[in-house]
């Protein structure tokens, strides 16, 4: 076994940078070239079926059957045009990644010949045999089709040959069956409610959009060593292996110069990502060896959450060009700084104004408070539902964990609004305000400065911060669908938004006037929000506490947190809006707790093949060849120098021997403990079962594991080590 490190190592050694040249120096001529955007509709559709088109994206409407079948005769043109032979619909299904189907567009012609054929019902609807995606028990098998439909708001786009339209999924009796139908229907929710309370600042406000710039964190291995770990393979994560004497400790890794192989692939999936319509714009080296970072221009929610998943394809597919492979796992490897998908987001109106940004003048700033507040309030209200959005299996290794924000959903605000909202529940009382207060507080308001926060004044270990002009949420895993957290974000919002519109009117209709009728309610939002702000070190233990006191939730098991989708007030907020039916909630639940089972299952089944196939059989031929040694002293030399020379050696067979033991003593009871949970039918109970009883064996088997490590021969240890994994490339 042990060959197959080496040679990897060795095939490593070898590597060379691959750079690829990019279709111009000037990124802009290239832009979204494979992209069927505006201006290309307006280029190959005629002129009605561009009008359709523009207003079924800007109104959110879907196109009849006719105006379908126009814009399908411009959009095969020009994907023929691209070289493109397929089509398909492309999907984001309840598990974590992308899926699609492929379909030609050649057809048999009525005299026989062959024909390109695509027509508006296939464009706009298709009904994939679904039947082995995630339902949670919403379709039977037995009637499994389940049918994408258009989302005209992504735009299509062309991969390899392969023209990709941008879909829903929803069963055949309509409950959505993905992430995206959702999420479209909570980003609507907040246009809604936003605009609503936009008319008391500016009656020009009648779209507002959420907006999102995701920053991804990945790590890359190179490929011959990770098909050396069938760890990496098969979980995307290392499930043993020593820490390295050496890794993130010395920081130097962190905005480092890139390595020459790694830049290589940045920049060619960037440029795939620059055709695909995608802005990628940051990148730099992370805090761990090996680790690295992409961050877009941020982008209208549900665009951007589409160019994520598409850029984790993108950069999945490039990195086998340069014999890389990269880890979306939140936590590949232990003992070093894991991966997230840090999520900011704020909301932009119509009239170009980005309503987390402090404006210029007391109006302008006193919207910018009143949404300021409310997200804060949402982020109160519905704190245990945010956290069971970017809860799950992969990502509970990284919660809690030193570098990333522990399982308490807290807001960080910086001095200068932290102080704004004690002056403000000092200065408003709730009797009408004196013409002076009103005054001073009218100024206190017109001064927040334009910029608010400096590089300086960031909580980085906030899960969610506010970053001068946006919320970052941090909390969100790498490997994750943002859609989960954004649809949880946007609609607790939206909810929010709705009750402070019903509560401010009905304080103007008292007689109030609107001004004083807003501050009265934010007031009242701050002081009941108090408790989710915290300023300080969320990875210290005095926060552990200090939340306990402020009776914040903090709720580290991932089933027990999942089930929180399902409180009164979540289901308030999910389906009191019509997001989600009750059905299709709990059976979104209901998969999150499959997947949890399935994962851990993954990973105990992985180790325990690798514990007893590679690990032992390794020990005991190190063993073998001590007592061997052993024997050999024996016959040199005389009894009583025997006894010096043989101590030490004697010494790490037991100590070798002892750790077997415990490895096929524990991997047994493992074996038990599915064993009793598998039969287990509530899958609720079940992935509780994994969890408490099954995943603590993954840190008690790994443990003896990576003693041996220390121990045995590193010529016949057969997988790679982390100093290896971490350092070569
Ligand atoms: P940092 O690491 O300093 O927070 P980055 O440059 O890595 O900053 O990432 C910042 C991200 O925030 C980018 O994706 C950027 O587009 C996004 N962003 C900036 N303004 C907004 C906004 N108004 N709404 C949503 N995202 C935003
Ligand atoms: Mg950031």
């Amino acid at each position: 076994m042990a060959e197959l490190r080496f040679s990897a190592l060795q095939e490593v050694f070898k590597r060379e940078p691959v750079a690829t040249t990019p279709p111009s120096k000037d990124v802009s001529k290239y832009f979204g070239s494979n992209v069927f955007d505006l201006h290309k509709m307006e280029h190959y559709l005629s002129k009605e079926a561009f009008k359709a088109i523009k207003n079924a994206i800007s109104q959110g409407k879907s196109l009849t059957r006719n105006e379908a079948d126009q814009v399908a005769i411009g959009l095969k043109a020009w994907a023929l045009e691209k070289g493109a032979t397929h089509f398909t619909h492309w999907f984001h299904p309840l598990t974590d990644g992308t899926a699609e189907k492929h379909d030609g567009f050649l057809e048999m012609g009525d005299n026989g010949h062959m024909v390109e054929n695509f027509s508006g019902a296939v464009l706009v609807q298709s009904e994939p045999d679904a039947s082995s995606f995630p339902s949670g028990g919403i379709r039977n098998t037995f009637e499994a089709r389940g049918y994408t439909a258009w989302d005209v708001s992504s735009p299509v786009f062309i991969v390899g040959s392969t023209l990709c339209i941008p879909t829903i999924f929803v069963s055949y009796t309509g409950e959505a069956l993905d992430y995206k139908a959702p999420l479209l229907k909570a980003l609507s929710e907040l246009d809604n409610a936003a605009v609503a309370v936009c008319q008391y600042f500016d009656k020009d406000i009648t779209k507002v959009i959420a907006t999102l710039g995701c920053e991804q964190e990945y790590f890359l291995v190179d490929e011959a060593l990770y098909y050396a770990r069938p760890d990496l393979v098969l979980a995307e994560k290392t499930l043993m292996g020593h820490q390295s004497a050496k890794d993130q400790q010395l920081s130097d890794h962190y905005f480092g110069s890139i390595p020459e192989r790694v830049m290589c692939f940045i920049e060619d999936f960037e440029c795939e990502a620059y055709k695909l319509g995608i802005p990628v714009k940051t990148r730099h080296n992370e805090v761990a060896p090996n680790q690295f970072e992409c961050a877009p221009i941020h982008e209208e929610v549900n665009l951007a959450v589409d160019h994520n998943q598409l850029l984790m394809d993108v950069m999945r597919r490039i990195a086998r060009k340069h014999k890389f492979r990269v880890l979306f796992h939140e936590k590949p490897f232990a003992g070093i700084n894991g991966s997230g998908k840090h999520n900011n987001w704020s909301m932009a109106t119509n009239t170009g104004v980005n309503l987390l940004s402090p404006g210029k003048n007391p109006k302008s700033n006193l919207q910018f408070l009143t949404f300021l507040v409310n997200v804060v309030k949402a982020v109160n209200e519905s704190n245990d539902l945010i956290r069971a959005s970017v809860m799950n299996e992969s990502n509970s290794y990284r919660l809690g964990g030193h570098e990333a924000p522990p399982a308490i959903i807290s807001v960080f605000l910086g001095s200068y609004l932290n102080s704004m909202f004690d002056s403000i529940t000092r200065k408003v009382t709730d009797k009408k305000m004196t013409p002076a207060q009103k005054t001073e507080l009218k100024l206190g308001i017109g001064k927040i400065p334009e910029i608010l926060l400096d590089n300086t004044d960031r909580n980085r270990t906030s899960p969610f911060a506010f970053t001068g002009n946006r919320f970052e949420f941090r909390a969100v895993g790498s490997s994750a669908n943002c859609g989960a957290s954004m649809i949880v974000l946007n609609a607790s919002v939206a909810h929010q938004l709705t009750k402070f519109k019903k509560e401010v009117d009905q304080i103007i209709k008292k007689g109030r006037n609107k001004d004083e009728a807003i501050f009265q309610v934010l007031k009242k939002y701050i002081i009941e929000s108090r408790r989710v702000v915290f300023e300080g070190d969320n990875y210290s233990h005095e926060w552990h506490a200090e939340a306990a006191r402020r009776k914040l939730c903090n709720i580290a098991s991932v089933p027990e947190s999942l089930k929180c989708y399902l409180t009164p007030a979540s289901k308030e907020v999910l389906i009191g809006s019509g997001i989600f039916t009750e059905k299709e909630l709990e059976s979104r639940v209901e998969v999150e707790f499959e997947k949890f089972t399935k994962k851990v299952q993954i990973e105990a089944r992985v180790l325990g093949d690798l514990a007893i196939n590679h690990i032992v059989p390794t020990a005991i031929r190190y063993m073998s060849q001590l007592i061997e040694n052993v024997k050999g002293l024996k016959d040199v030399f005389s009894d009583l120098e025997y006894e010096r020379l043989a101590g030490a050696r004697k010494e790490m067979i037991i100590t070798i021997s002892d750790h077997i033991t415990n490895i096929k003593k524990l991997v047994n009871d493992m074996i038990e403990e599915r064993k009793r949970a598998n039969v287990i039918e509530d899958s609720f109970k079940k992935a509780l079962a994994y969890e408490k009883k099954v995943k603590p064996y993954l840190e008690e088997i790994r443990y003896p594991i990576d003693k041996l490590e220390l121990i045995v021969d590193n010529e016949i240890w057969p997988l790679p080590k982390y100093r290896e994994l971490l350092f070569t490339r």
